[in-house]
């Protein structure tokens, strides 16, 4: 009965591992992947992660119980503190719902089911460019997704004027996703100053900002500091979505461990929204995992744990910020012809090196090199010893 069915390409991210692990060479780079790598190039388990696990395997009392659909009430309560901050208006007058979903990708759909099902305007605009899989978690979640513009290719920053164009023409009520630091992929993020002409235009047209913070604390070393835009948001009193992932600034990737906030008028709106949302997740996935949850809360609730993961986490967008300056620094040297300044003005994991298609196919086979083929380059997956490889291939890709 299922003949009829046709091989599905690979993901277009996900894909480039798979090419990666098909490679024998040995001298073969993987920036496709989005996950953090140590200077050794080894995937990381921060230290207060372990110590946390450890934690709760000598804590005999534990089971493994089904925890509520809205997932665990503790882990929720300090994630909302974490993405809003403790003196939160929003969190004091009780007018937010939190829920424990699987990681990023899960707290948007569950979100995009419930503004599909509960918004009178289920239509949301998102950047041009974005992450590959949001236009198709808000499609499958039954929104109708437009674009705006986001990235000027020829300044290889912010194309401020059309977003705020295209904004401003959004029909009133329209949901609007905003990567709320780190944008993925082209490392552009507005400044503070423009963060606040969006929240006023926003604002003024009746628009649902709906924050994609998959990077917090990954942009500048901060969580308070990445937070800062979607607080602007709180601050006004207004409504909004969050979604907040735990893979990146804790590096439980693979545990799916995600939060979605919505923060509403009055408690009392809360508290019905949590019911509708509770009713998206049951027939879902019923109730989501125990494990990366309870991880976040212990480290979440102890002082020095907390400390020591902003110092880990510091730790790691340090290194990323290096690589930045490591590879402007090997390029200069060789006098590759262009202006690579945005490898060092780019915020978070990611560079958008401009370089095409061609560039990029020619690099993966001269240099086995392997990325995204918009250009995209993951900073984490890079080295002092593999800067020097990657920077001749950029060169020979734009000299040659
Ligand atoms: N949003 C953005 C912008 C991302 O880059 C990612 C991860 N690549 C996610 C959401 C979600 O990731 P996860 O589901 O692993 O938390």
């Amino acid at each position: 009965v299922f003949a009829h069915v046709v091989q599905a390409p690979e993901d277009p991210i996900l894909g480039v591992t798979v090419a990666y692990n098909k490679d024998p060479s040995p001298v073969k780079l993987n920036l496709g992947v989005g996950a953090y790598r140590t200077e050794e190039g080894k995937p990381l388990v921060l230290n207060v992660v372990r110590k946390a696990e450890q934690q709760l395997v000598a804590d005999r009392s534990r089971v493994k119980e089904y925890i509520p659909i809205a997932g665990l009430a503790d882990f929720n309560k300090l994630s909302a503190k974490l993405m809003f901050g403790d003196d939160s208006p929003a969190i004091l007058e009780n007018r937010i719902t939190t829920v424990q979903c699987l990681s990023g990708t899960g707290s948007l759909r569950v979100g995009g089911e419930f503004l599909a099902k509960h918004h009178h305007q289920p239509t949301i605009y998102i950047p041009t460019p974005t992450w590959g899989n949001h236009p198709k978690i808000f499609t499958l979640a039954g929104l109708s997704v437009k674009t705006y513009r986001y990235y000027d290719p020829t300044t290889r920053g912010l194309n401020f004027h059309g977003l705020m164009e295209d904004l401003g023409s959004a029909p009133s009520g329209s949901v609007v996703l905003l990567h709320a630091c780190a944008h993925n992929p082209t490392g552009v993020d507005p400044t503070l100053q423009q963060w606040e002409q969006i929240r006023k235009l926003i604002r003024s047209k009746g628009l649902l900002p709906f924050f994609d913070s998959a990077y917090q604390g990954f942009a500048s070393g901060s969580l308070d500091a990445d937070a800062k835009p979607v607080r602007m948001f709180v601050a006004d009193g207004g409504e909004l979505l969050a979604a907040q992932s735990y893979a990146k600034n804790l590096g439980l990737y693979g545990e799916r461990v995600g939060a979605l906030s919505i923060i509403c008028g009055s408690s009392d709106v809360a508290r019905r929204v949590e019911s509708q949302l509770k009713l998206v997740i049951r027939p879902m996935y019923s109730s989501p995992p125990i494990h990366g949850a309870s991880i976040v809360a212990t480290i979440l609730k102890d002082r020095d744990l907390f400390h020591e993961w902003t110092i880990e986490l510091k730790g790691m967008a340090d290194r990323i910020i290096s690589m930045r300056h490591q590879l402007f620094d090997a390029l200069r040297k060789r006098g590759t012809p262009g202006d690579w300044s945005h490898i060092i003005k780019q915020i978070g994991m990611f560079t958008f090196t401009g370089l095409n298609k061609e560039q990029v196919e020619f690099m993966n086979k001269e240099y086995h090199i392997y990325m995204t083929s918009d250009g995209r380059i993951s900073m984490a997956g890079l080295s002092t010893k593999t800067v020097p490889h990657l920077a001749d291939a950029i060169h020979a890709a734009v000299t040659g």
